[in-house]
């Protein structure tokens, strides 16, 4: 480029990159993944580190944040809250390591890895005990006062003990859980308000409220990760400060680790760049700093950007892209999964065509249009999902979905209806083609009856030609049945009856799975087969019977008893017990206990069920409970006013969980995740 045109590009950058801030900090509503904000950050900053004469105090890559919004008051931070530096991958983290080595004439230092939360910055000032101030980091020198707003954040202590200095403040990141912002945004959708892009923004947007009212209802949540100006005294090390304010009453993040040398911090970034998924919260990387305090000082600030620490950023999971159009699958129990196909692109380094629109009513909330530019989002393993449109990108030829009338199945053609409270969308034909070939493909699958040789090809063979209708049809295969079909070897037909009649050998739980009753995955699938002695007994059982059971909700245990309600289910049974399948339980399946001796204490009001309940679910799945909180127990549950355990819990490390946090690991261990 010519010097003409890189001025140009730079303005131009300057100016894209200032409508994004605006957007982000001040709207709390991106227009644009993570992802794509960063690749033109670093576009400006090259352009600017190459040619130096273009660099200016009010660029972008100089500036941290937004300006504070006057409404709310706006206050001078007395050291100020800075931007970080960016590591996006190993070479480059160790990079910074040996930069920060030779800039400390080589000397060793230890290094805290913590979490980088997904949030809010805030500051938090507490004068004799009590805190009196609490602001937003605005553009890093002056901030919004949210004092009123953070004080109804639950894990906040609103007063610290008596050993706490005349004058603390502390920095830390405000943040909502993903289930909390799920819930959030489904309440948003009833009420026909805009949807929170990402949980980030959803802090954001709940802080920066001018009525305390609306955060105190939502479950905001912070962890602090800083010590600010104090009167008192602190120890060198970064670590240690944060124990030290951790027996102040504040909430440090249990994950947070001090690692030796930069090959241990490595290993911490690339394990929770793989387990990131298993969190409650969202975490877009790990914060590396120095630990000693003395050399931070000695190291000091370049720009926005602190030179003891880097923000290694874990791949990202955000991009945006066309939405080319809506297809339709249908599933085990004919509902229509409506699915965006894409144009092409990379979400962290995977190449995504499809995602997830889950249903009608989501996509018509989400105002989601055909030919629209959308955020797609990809967590873990998960499907990735389209997180709603790019508003400001519509051209006007965007088309609104609609949900077909009939099945969209070739040979169906079945009505389609929409439950009265449910949001998806059904096929009312029972003998759907599409419906059918999903149960023999979950029924043979390798959870459930694990029938190896008949894949997703043999099974459409199987149902086209008729052989199987049901999978009780299965048994009754012969192996001249099977060469009689095209393509089949005469090697392989023997191989594929003996494979299915060693399934009836299956434990009860994989064929209480392979039935595919709504709702019932394997650890469900396990409680029923460890109550039940036989499919009979559950047969008969009634709902009140079933909710009965912990874990098991009113909506499984509805489903459990459609399906034996349903004749044809009932006939496909029949087949399998004259065939010789296993439908009783065997004493053997006992599986270790999930939570195998480890020990709860709950404090505090539980909302969503009582702290009886809550004991004989975890009990059930192996653990102890306890009403005192000593170095032996592994969990603190709190709900409301949870009094003097969470204290204690606090005092001795103990792992705190709210009930969302609770419930969240349940259903974690419940997965098998
Ligand atoms: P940053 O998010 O890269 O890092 C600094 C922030 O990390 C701190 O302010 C703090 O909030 C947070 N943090 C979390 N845990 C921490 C810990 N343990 N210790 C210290 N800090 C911790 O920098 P930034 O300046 O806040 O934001 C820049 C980023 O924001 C960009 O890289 C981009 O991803 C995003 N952004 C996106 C858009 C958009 O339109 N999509 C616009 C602007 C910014």
């Amino acid at each position: 480029m010519t010097g003409p045109k890189i001025k140009a590009r730079v303005e131009e950058l300057r100016e894209l990159l200032n409508r994004h801030n605006y957007n982000y900090y001040v709207l709390d509503a991106p227009e644009i993944s993570d992802a794509e904000y960063d690749r033109l950050f670093y576009e400006l900053k090259a352009l600017e580190e190459a040619n130096p004469e273009l660099v200016a105090p009010e660029s972008p890559t100089q500036r941290v944040g937004a300006a504070p919004v006057a409404a709310f008051g706006v206050v001078a931070h007395t050291t100020p809250l800075l931007s970080l530096g960016n590591a996006f991958n190993d070479e480059q983290l160790i990079a910074w390591y040996n930069r920060t080595t030779r800039l400390v004439d080589g000397r060793r230092f230890q290094i805290v890895c913590e979490l980088k939360i997904d949030g809010l910055a805030v500051s938090l000032t507490y004068e004799n005990g009590g805190m009196t101030l609490g602001a937003t980091r605005g553009d890093g020198y002056r901030g919004e006062d949210v004092t009123q707003n953070l004080r109804t954040i639950r894990s906040l202590p609103i007063r610290l003990g008596k050993d706490a200095p005349s004058r603390l403040e502390v920095r830390g990141e405000v943040f909502i859980s993903k289930q909390g912002f799920q819930k959030l945004n489904e309440e948003r959708s009833r009420e026909g308000l805009q949807l929170y892009a990402n949980p980030r923004n959803t802090a954001a947007g709940s802080v920066r409220q001018l009525d305390s009212k609306v955060t105190a209802r939502r479950a905001m949540d912070i962890f602090i990760y800083g010590l600010g100006r104090s009167d008192g005294d602190a120890p060198d090390s970064h670590w240690e400060t944060m124990q030290m304010l951790r027996e102040l009453g504040f909430k440090i993040n249990q994950e947070n680790r001090l690692a030796d040398g930069i090959e241990e911090a490595v290993e911490f970034c690339r394990t929770w760049t793989e387990d990131r998924h298993k969190l409650s919260y969202e975490a877009d990387g790990v914060v590396i700093k120095v630990d000693s305090r003395s050399l931070w000082e000695q190291l000091g600030v370049v720009g926005r950007e602190p030179r003891w620490a880097i923000a290694y950023k874990f791949p990202a999971v955000q991009a945006t892209t066309k939405l080319k159009s809506i297809a339709i699958n249908v599933g085990r129990t004919g509902s229509l999964n409506p699915y965006a196909v894409l144009e092409p692109v990379s979400v962290g380094g995977v190449t995504v065509r499809q995602a997830s629109l889950h249903n009608e009513e989501d996509i018509l909330r989400k105002d989601i249009r055909v030919g629209d530019t959308v955020i797609v989002h990809r967590a873990g393993e998960v499907i990735p999902q389209v997180i709603g449109p790019v508003l400001s990108l519509r051209t006007g030829k965007e088309k609104v979905f609609e949900l077909p009338k009939v099945c969209p199945v070739a040979g169906c053609g079945g009505e389609v209806a929409k439950p009265e409270g449910e949001a998806m969308s059904y096929c009312t034909n029972s003998v759907c083609p599409a419906q059918i070939y999903e149960t023999l493909k979950h029924f043979v699958s390798k959870e459930a009856m694990d029938i190896d040789g008949v894949g997703e090809s043999l099974v459409r063979v199987l149902l086209e030609s008729g052989l199987a209708k049901d999978p009780g049809d299965l048994y009754s295969i012969l192996g001249e049945d099977l060469l009689a079909l095209d393509r089949m070897g005469e090697k392989r037909a023997p191989n594929i009856v003996a494979a299915i009649q060693k399934s009836k050998e299956r434990p009860f739980v994989n064929v209480l799975f392979a039935l595919g009753i709504r709702h019932v995955g394997l650890e469900t699938a396990d409680l029923l087969a460890s109550r039940f002695k036989d499919i009979d007994a559950l047969a008969s059982s009634t709902e009140e019977e079933l909710v009965k059971i912990p874990a098991i909700g009113a909506k499984i245990a509805q489903r459990v008893r459609n399906f034996f309600d349903q004749e044809s289910n009932r006939r496909v049974i029949e087949k399998l017990r004259s065939a010789g399948v296993r439908l009783e339980a065997e004493k053997t399946l006992a599986k270790p206990a999930p939570f195998g001796e480890k020990e709860f204490v709950f404090t505090g009001r539980l909302e969503s069920l009582t702290r009886n309940r809550a004991e004989a679910i975890v009990k059930e799945m192996g653990a102890k409970t306890s009403s005192n909180v000593t170095r032996k127990t592994d969990y603190v549950v709190i709900g409301d006013d949870p009094g003097s355990k969470h204290e204690k819990a606090i005092t001795l490390g103990t792992r705190v969980l709210t009930e969302e946090d609770f419930l969240k690991l349940l259903e974690e261990v419940n997965n098998g995740v």
